[in-house]
C-alpha cells in the first residue's frame, strides 16, 4: 500500500510538480513502394521454389529483394533476444533472421528494408510488422524500414509497405501457380525416383525456364508452363511407385512449407519410407480472399470488398483450371480441387466463420486429403498457438470416428522443442503409415492374381 507523506502534498503558496515530460514513442522509418529503387529489400524464407520465382516479380518491378537462406539456430536464438518467448514461434523464427542479416555486416545500413507479411485478421500474425519493429529498435537499427506486405482489400493505395499493382498482382499468382505445381509434382516423384537428384535437378531447370515467362507474363501464361513441367514429371524414370504411404502436412503455413522451421519434415518422412503430400500455397490466399463470404452472413462486409473478392477469386481459379484439367488427364498426378470445393469440405466438421490462423482452410485440408485416400497425417503448430489447436488437433477426435484408419500425429513446434520427440512421434506414426501400406499393397497384389 502506498502512503502520501504531509510533507509531499503541496500546500496553497506551493505551485504543483508537473507530471514528468512523455517521450514519444521512437518509431522505425515508414516504407512506401516510392523508396524501392533505393532499397535492398530483406525477405524471410518461406517456400524455396516459390520464393525463388516470386524474387523474378519483384525485380521485374523495380524493386531490390534478397529472399535469405535458411534458418539455422543461431537465428532463432537471435529471435529469441528480440521477441518475447511467449509469441508465436513463427514470429521468433522469423524476426530472428531478419535480424540476424542486419548484424551480418552484408547489408547497407542506410538503403535496408525488411518485407514482413501480415495476414490482417483477428490472428497475432496481424502483429508481425509491430513485432520486428519493435525488434528493429531494440537490437539499434533505429533506420531500418519495415514494410508489410499483405493481401487485404481494404488497404488504401498509398498505405505503407509493398504496392501491388495489377500487373505484379498477375506475375505474383502466376508464379504461385507454378512453384504449386513444381511442388506438388517433385514432392510425388522424388521418393521413387531412379537416379538419385533427377527431380531436383528438373525442379531447378523449370524455375529457370518459368523465370523469364513469369516476369513478363499474365495469369494465362500458365498454359505456356504448366504443360511442359506436367510431361516433363510424367517422363521422370520412378520405381516402386505409389507403393510408399502417402502421408500429408498440414498446419500453420510457415512451418507447414519451410523446410529449416518445421526441422525438414519433408526429408524425415521420405527417409521412413513416406512420400508427402503437402496442400498448395494458393490455397492459403484464397481462404483468406473468401473470408468476406462468409463473414457477410453475419456483419456489415461493404459490398464493395465482397464483390472484389469474388472477381477475383473467380478469375484465379479460371486460371488454375488449366493446371487442374491437364493433371486430371495425368495417371501420375493429383489435382487441386479448388477453393468452393474446400469450403463445403470444411462446412462437414466446423464453420467457415474460423478464420484466424489457418482456420477452416486446416480443417478442409485434412477432410479432403481423407476423401482422396491419405490417410496419414501430420499437423504441424507452434506451441501455444490457440487458432490452430482448435482446426488442427481439437479435431483430430470427428476424423478419426469417421475415418477409422485415420493415422494423425499433431507436432507442436517451439524455440525449445527437442528434435529427438519430434522425431520420435514421427517415427511412430510412420511405423504405422508403412505397416498399414503393406497391407493395402499385398491386398492388391492379391486382388490381381485372381
Ligand atoms: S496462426 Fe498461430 S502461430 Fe500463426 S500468428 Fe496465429 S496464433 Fe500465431
Amino acid at each position: 500500500m502506498s502512503v502520501i507523506l504531509k510533507e509531499n502534498i503541496p500546500t496553497a503558496n506551493e505551485k504543483p510538480i508537473p507530471p514528468p515530460m512523455c517521450q514519444p514513442p521512437k518509431r522505425t522509418p515508414k516504407f512506401y513502394a516510392d523508396d524501392k529503387a533505393n532499397y535492398t529489400i530483406l525477405c524471410p524464407q518461406m517456400a524455396s521454389i516459390h520464393f525463388a520465382l516470386a524474387k523474378t516479380v519483384f525485380s521485374q518491378n523495380g524493386y531490390h529483394l534478397e529472399v535469405l537462406p535458411e534458418v539455422n539456430r543461431d537465428a532463432i536464438e537471435e529471435g529469441l533476444r528480440y521477441v518475447n518467448n511467449d509469441a508465436c514461434y513463427p514470429a521468433i523464427v522469423v524476426v530472428g533472421q531478419l535480424i540476424q542479416a542486419l548484424k551480418s555486416g552484408k547489408y547497407d545500413l542506410n538503403r535496408t528494408a525488411l518485407l514482413i507479411s501480415q495476414t490482417c485478421g483477428g490472428c497475432r500474425s496481424t502483429n508481425y510488422a509491430t513485432f520486428l519493429k519493435i525488434a528493429v529498435l531494440k537490437a539499434g537499427f533505429g533506420n531500418i524500414s519495415v514494410a508489410p506486405f499483405n493481401v487485404n482489400l481494404s488497404s488504401e493505395p498509398n498505405a505503407e509497405g509493398i504496392s501491388m499493382t495489377p500487373a505484379m498482382s498477375q506475375q505474383l499468382v502466376l508464379a504461385f501457380f507454378i512453384g504449386d505445381l513444381l511442388m506438388r509434382t517433385s514432392n510425388h516423384c522424388r521418393p521413387y525416383e531412379k537416379n538419385a537428384g533427377a527431380t531436383e535437378q528438373l525442379v531447378a531447370a523449370w524455375i529457370e525456364r518459368a523465370k523469364p515467362v513469369i516476369a513478363e507474363g499474365k495469369m494465362r501464361d500458365v498454359s505456356k508452363l504448366a504443360p511442359g513441367i506436367i510431361a516433363d514429371f510424367e517422363a521422370l524414370e520412378l520405381v516402386g511407385e505409389n507403393s510408399r504411404p502417402k502421408v500429408g502436412i498440414v498446419g500453420e503455413i510457415l512451418l507447414k512449407y519451410h523446410e529449416g522451421a518445421n526441422n525438414r519434415l519433408i526429408e524425415v518422412i521420405e527417409r521412413e519410407g513416406g512420400e508427402a503430400v503437402v496442400p498448395d500455397i494458393l490455397d492459403f490466399a484464397l481462404y483468406c480472399l473468401t473470408s468476406d463470404w462468409h463473414r457477410a452472413a453475419y456483419s456489415n462486409v461493404p459490398m464493395k470488398n465482397y464483390l472484389k473478392s469474388t472477381f477475383l477469386v473467380w478469375l484465379v481459379e479460371r486460371h488454375r483450371k488449366k493446371i487442374q484439367k491437364r493433371l486430371e488427364k495425368s495417371e501420375r498426378f493429383s489435382a487441386m480441387c479448388g477453393v468452393r470445393h474446400l469450403i463445403k469440405k470444411a462446412e462437414t466438421l466446423v464453420s467457415t466463420c474460423n478464420q484466424t490462423g489457418e482456420g477452416w482452410l486446416l480443417a478442409a485440408d485434412m477432410v479432403e486429403m481423407m476423401e482422396s485416400g491419405v490417410r496419414n497425417i501430420i499437423c504441424v503448430q507452434p506451441f501455444g498457438c490457440l487458432p490452430n489447436h482448435i482446426v488442427g488437433k481439437g479435431l483430430v477426435k470427428e476424423l478419426r470416428n469417421r475415418y477409422s484408419d485415420a493415422n494423425i500425429s499433431a507436432l507442436d513446434f517451439d524455440p525449445g522443442a527437442t528434435e529427438v520427440n519430434q522425431l520420435n512421434r514421427i517415427k511412430l506414426m510412420m511405423a504405422i503409415a508403412v505397416r498399414n501400406q503393406r497391407k493395402k499393397n499385398n491386398a492388391d497384389l492379391k486382388n490381381e492374381e485372381k
